[in-house]
């Protein structure tokens, strides 16, 4: 329990701007071999080099788990984009629905958290409850 006592409270914006961009070029990293993996999956499966749509949506297994995860690394890299914007305006850390300090703990493990701990909890049960209500409109 005294451990979070301990824990630094500020982080300087600096450290953190490069914790988020070493991350962001990793992720750019990834989404290019990603690319390069798929393009050259593709070129192996279909013969041919140029992409076309009418193939596109003959996806296989391997290529729809690409593109699964190219989708996945990109959204990474918007939220990462995200975070760097509300650092940049002095933003970056702040609660978006109370506008509290969330924890530097919480930051450390999601760099990218817009919302304090019981924010992101109440969001998460108004998205719950807005599922169900989908649903109900669906029956
Ligand atoms: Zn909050």
């Amino acid at each position: 329990m005294a451990k979070t006592l301990i824990e630094p409270t500020s982080t300087s914006a600096d450290d953190l701007r490069a914790m988020l961009l070493e991350r962001r070029s990793a992720v750019q990293q990834e989404i290019h071999e990603l690319l390069t993996q798929y393009r050259e999956h593709y070129t192996a499966t279909h013969n041919h080099s140029v992409l076309d749509l009418e193939d596109m949506s003959l996806r296989d297994s391997t290529a729809e788990q690409q593109l699964s995860l190219l989708e996945a690394r990109n959204r990474t890299r918007m939220m990462l984009d995200t975070a760097l914007r509300r650092l940049d305006d002095g933003e970056y850390g702040l609660c978006e629905d109370c506008g509290a300090k969330i924890g530097a703990g919480r930051l450390r493990a999601l760099p990218f958290a817009k919302r304090c701990l019981s924010c992101q909890h109440q969001a998460e049960v108004l998205e719950k409850i807005a599922r169900q209500e989908d649903r109900r409109d669906d029956a």
